[in-house]
């Protein structure tokens, strides 16, 4: 397996594959870790998820350099990936008991209530695109909650997927409550197969999250699927386009647009399309493609270029279609995988920039007559991951985004994830929740227990 830096297309680092045999050795050590831990009370769990958070801090620059050099994203925005690790850790530290609290319930029992105990085992199957982040959202609340995890990550951050091993280790936790498999997805069948693991849950793209569910659903074992995203962005005629333009660059163009929560199709009203057209074109241009590592690049690397060609050619189709290019199109003339800040306009279904996920900087402007258009274009999506909304009129954007098919709309804001809100999707991008009380309760035995 190896680490390399697409922003310089140098070797990092060569890491050894666990084998099959070490991989079940793994997973009984944690199956056996987490049967103590299990039994150990929140006060614990809390000093040690605070620890966590403390090592993250600490070592921040350190882990941030790591995510950057592993896949490209420009330094600041790892260092915010790290602090917002701690923030989950520290969320969790403070609210699992809470969230896990047993539940009295009247009945014609003497006493009945339900408790959440935890479930074992749990494999989480991880992205690159925030290769820390993706992590600790599952990992802060499985662990909380009393269970163990095992992780296999994407094949291009085994340097990051160590990292967060080792982070739990410096905070105390027993050895095996947490552990990195390093393997290829070959092995994963095998994995979700084991006995010893009884859930999944998967961070990735629609192929990986179908694999995955197919052969947990032969096993009868519980998946939780965050897959892609194609969110829209609507801007309506009372839209304070000055602040709805920034955030929309911003939203577009987080982590080289490779966010799956990021704005992807900008679906605006005729009235404002001219200047929006204009002002974001602007916004695009002027952004600096650089050095991840230095502190003035606003532009990173795209994580592989399989990815960056993937993505042109999905550009290259829409424009043939008849989209019309006002900036970008191409990769940027310098070496690793940079793609230029790029936005389509006149985008029509049929087109990939329509119909598809497009994992990098490419905006995709769609015209529409009216708020009624806007939402039937939102909705006329395979996906339905998060999406933003932009009306001077609160009342009238609110009774909007509840007739939006996803599992987030933000209003005058972009979709973010943040530890106190439930995350996740539907139709194509998953079921499912991470984060708030929803997401710790999905890896636990919701128990009801009745006393005559
Ligand atoms: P990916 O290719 O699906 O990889 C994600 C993970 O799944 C990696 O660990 C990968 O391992 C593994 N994997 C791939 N194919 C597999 C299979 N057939 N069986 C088992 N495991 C498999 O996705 P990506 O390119 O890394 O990430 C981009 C996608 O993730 C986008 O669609 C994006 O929208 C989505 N995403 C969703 C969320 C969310 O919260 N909804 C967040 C971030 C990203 P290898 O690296 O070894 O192939």
């Amino acid at each position: 397996m190896k680490a390399i830096n697409p922003a310089t297309d140098e070797l990092i680092k060569e890491y050894t594959e666990h084998t099959v045999e070490q991989v079940n050795e793994i997973i009984g050590l944690t199956d056996a870790e987490q049967k103590k831990w299990r039994t150990t009370g929140f006060a614990h769990r809390r000093e040690l998820m605070y620890k966590a958070a403390g090592v993250l801090h600490k070592n921040i620059d350190k882990y941030a350099r790591l995510i950057t050099i592993e896949m490209g994203k420009v330094i600041n925005e790892s260092k915010a990936e790290i602090e917002k690790c701690a923030w989950v850790c520290e969320y969790y530290a403070d609210n699992a008991e809470k969230f896990l609290a047993d539940e009295m319930v009247e009945t014609d029992a003497g006493k009945s209530f339900v408790a959440f105990e935890p479930i074992g085992v749990v494999l989480a199957v991880m992205p690159w695109n925030f290769p820390f982040w993706q992590v600790f959202r599952f990992a802060a609340p499985a662990l909380m909650a009393g269970n163990g995890g095992v992780l296999k990550h994407a094949s291009n951050v085994p340097g990051c997927a160590l990292a967060i091993e080792e982070v739990f280790h410096k905070a105390g936790f027993p050895k095996n409550i947490f552990r990195t498999m390093l393997i290829s997805s070959k092995l994963v069948g095998g994995v979700i197969e084991n006995p010893l693991v009884r859930a999944v849950t998967l961070t990735g793209s629609e192929p990986a999250g179908m694999s995955v569910a197919s052969i947990a659903g032969r096993e009868l074992k519980k998946t939780v699927l965050e897959l892609g995203g194609s969110d829209p962005f609507i801007v309506l005629e009372d839209a304070d386009l000055p602040a709805c333009v920034a955030t929309s660059a911003t939203a577009r163009m987080i982590n080289a647009g490779q966010s799956c929560i990021a704005a992807k199709r900008f679906i605006v009203v005729e009235s404002q399309l001219a200047e929006f057209e204009k002002q974001q074109t602007a916004i695009m241009k002027s952004l600096k493609i650089g050095d991840p590592l230095d502190e003035s690049s606003k532009v990173g690397a795209m994580a592989r270029m399989d990815l960056l060609e993937e993505l042109d050619e999905q550009v290259q189709k829409s424009i043939e279609m008849g989209a019309k290019l006002l900036c970008g199109g191409k990769k940027a003339d310098r070496p690793g995988t940079f793609y230029e800040p790029t936005v389509l306009t006149n985008v029509k279904k049929g087109m990939p920039a329509y119909e598809q996920e497009t994992f990098g900087p490419v905006s995709a402007i769609i015209p529409v007559k009216d708020a009624e258009e806007a939402i039937t274009v939102a909705n006329d999506s395979v996906f339905g991951l998060g999406g933003s909304l932009w009306s001077k009129d609160l009342k009238k954007a609110e009774a909007l985004a509840r007739r939006i098919e996803t599992g987030a709309v933000f209003i005058n804001g972009m979709t973010k994830s943040d530890p106190r809100l439930p995350f996740g999707g539907v139709k194509k991008s998953g079921y499912g929740r991470e984060l708030s009380h929803y997401g710790i309760k999905e890896f636990v035995n919701i128990k009801s227990i009745w006393i005559a």
